[in-house]
């Protein structure tokens, strides 16, 4: 099998290579999974939520390994912790919100008196799952556990720039025979997932807009559902009544975190001229103090950029900020540590809209701040987007707060917070824009995306033949 190299995100070394399964290593995946799915389809709902709690109970036994291969693609510590624990939990939640989702229903009265009608669900024999590099085991089972629950196989590919934890999570499912048979997992690049989506019956795909837009003409020609999370630029609006202090360190931690590579991360603040002094004063203090976790991963707040290809983007960003006379009030370069490109956590002001680091998904640890003068200005400024995916308000009235969040093209509003969509499992959203398509990843709905409803209909009451 072909191969490509990957880059170590500490030491800059291209070290592991990454095996490219062509279409017929998918194909034949699809194969065996579609002969083990009808098995898996008709084992009662409480087997498959048993089986799938087993999976949440091995990748607890082996965390260590998993959260080693995790530092190992991502290059941070505290965040690949996380993301496993994370991931247990949320498998945790769905076993416990399935049954009532799925549970199939009695035959009912239709409201025509003499029909009566019984609801069954049928679920999607293959779903494909295609991921990015930012949360790469999350983001690989966020829409993969509610679909396996539904009754459906999982062909799941990966980022290539992050697929090390693909060895001990396979380790893991083989722990788990019932579920190898419908989970199989394909490494490789764009090739690779183009295959998976000649080849499954629904898609599941996060990542980039440019790439999603791909992914979606490449499913409507085939006519399958595709469910899309891509890209943002979420903004941050500090109204005039805001308390500066608290919206300068929500909003450190809400664009720095994970290094700025999370799809929720704040990306552009607006705010109100009267207390714009003393937001900024406070937010770049606070970024300032932020640190490298270089040269031991267990320590400070900001990791490496993962991908090579968005130090290019960071870089671009940075430069164009500068020549068009931006203000760097703290950081404001990639540094290299070891090998590693890391980004100095950032904040820019006298900024203008034509900016890259304004207009486009930055996806790093950089906060360009623009002051407005109204509260009404800095709406028109945030919905002046392709994106929609998430914002944040700050105010300290909860009124003014939820008008102003009512204004806002954006599937998730946090209030006086950042980045809260991650909290909150059962609140279904949806992306605006160009942020993404289809129904809700979370709540109910992230599993009734994976079924089809079906309706068995009799007549009860008129006497047959009634046809002419
Ligand atoms: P990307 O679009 O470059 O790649 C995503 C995945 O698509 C990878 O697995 C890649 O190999 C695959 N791919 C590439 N070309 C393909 C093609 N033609 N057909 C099928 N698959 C193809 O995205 P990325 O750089 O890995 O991830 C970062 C992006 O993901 C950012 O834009 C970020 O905002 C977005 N993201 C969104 C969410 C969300 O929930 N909305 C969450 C995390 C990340």
């Amino acid at each position: 099998m072909k191969s490509i190299d990957i880059r170590n995100v500490r030491t800059g070394v291209y070290d592991y290579a990454l095996p490219l399964c062509d279409a017929n290593t998918v194909n034949s995946a699809v194969a065996q999974l579609r002969t083990h799915q009808k098995a898996w389809q008709n084992t009662s709902l409480e087997q498959r939520v048993k089986v799938v709690k087993q999976l949440a109970h091995k990748l607890n036994e082996n965390k260590t390994e998993l959260v080693s291969a995790l530092i190992a693609d991502t290059g941070r510590y505290k965040e690949s912790i996380l993301e496993v624990d994370v991931v247990i939990k949320g498998i945790e939640r769905w076993c416990e919100q399935a049954p009532a989702v799925l549970q199939s229903k009695e035959e009912k009265q239709a409201e025509v008196p003499f029909l009566k009608i019984k609801q069954t669900i049928i679920p999607y024999q293959v779903v494909g799952v295609i991921s990015p590099w930012n949360f790469p085991l999350l983001l690989s089972m966020v829409d993969a556990i509610p679909a396996l629950i539904a009754g459906c196989s999982i062909i799941l590919k990966p980022s290539e720039v992050t697929s090390k934890f693909v060895t001990p999570f396979q380790k893991v499912l083989d722990q788990v025979p019932e579920l190898s048979k419908v989970f199989s997992v394909v490494t490789g690049a764009g090739e690779t997932g183009q295959a998976v989506i000649e080849s499954v019956d629904s898609l599941c795909f996060t990542g980039s807009v440019a790439t999603g837009q791909k992914v979606a003409a490449a499913c409507a020609q085939r006519f399958i559902p595709a469910f899309l999370e891509l890209g943002g630029k979420d903004p941050a609006i500090v109204c005039h009544d805001a308390d500066p202090i608290i919206a300068a360190k929500a909003l450190c931690w809400g664009s720095m975190v994970n290094a700025g590579q999370s799809c929720m991360s704040l990306e552009r603040v607006y705010v109100h001229k009267d207390i714009a002094e003393a937001f900024i004063t406070e937010l770049t203090n606070n970024v300032a103090k932020l640190t490298h976790n270089y040269p031991d991963v267990t320590q400070g707040d900001i990791g490496p950029i993962i991908s090579d290809k968005q130090v290019q983007i960071v870089q671009t960003q940075l430069q164009d900020a500068k020549d068009k006379g931006a203000e760097i009030l703290c950081g404001g370069n990639v540094v290299e540590l070891g090998g590693g490109s890391y980004c100095q956590p950032t904040v820019i002001t006298n900024t203008s809209p034509d900016m890259l680091v304004v207009k486009d998904e930055t996806f790093a640890a950089i906060l360009p701040v623009v002051i407005v003068d109204s509260d009404q200005h800095a709406i028109e400024l945030a919905n002046d987007t392709v994106y929609g995916l998430s914002a944040a308000v700050f105010s300290q009235n909860i009124d003014y707060a939820h008008q102003v969040a009512s204004e806002l093209d954006a599937g998730a509003v946090s209030i006086n917070d950042a980045s809260l969509t991650a909290l909150v499992h059962e609140m279904e959203k949806q992306s605006f824009k160009l942020s993404g398509l289809g129904g809700s990843r979370m709540g109910k709905e992230s599993i009734f995306r994976f079924v089809r409803k079906k309706a068995h209909i009799r007549n009860v009451g008129v006497e047959s033949p009634w046809w002419f």
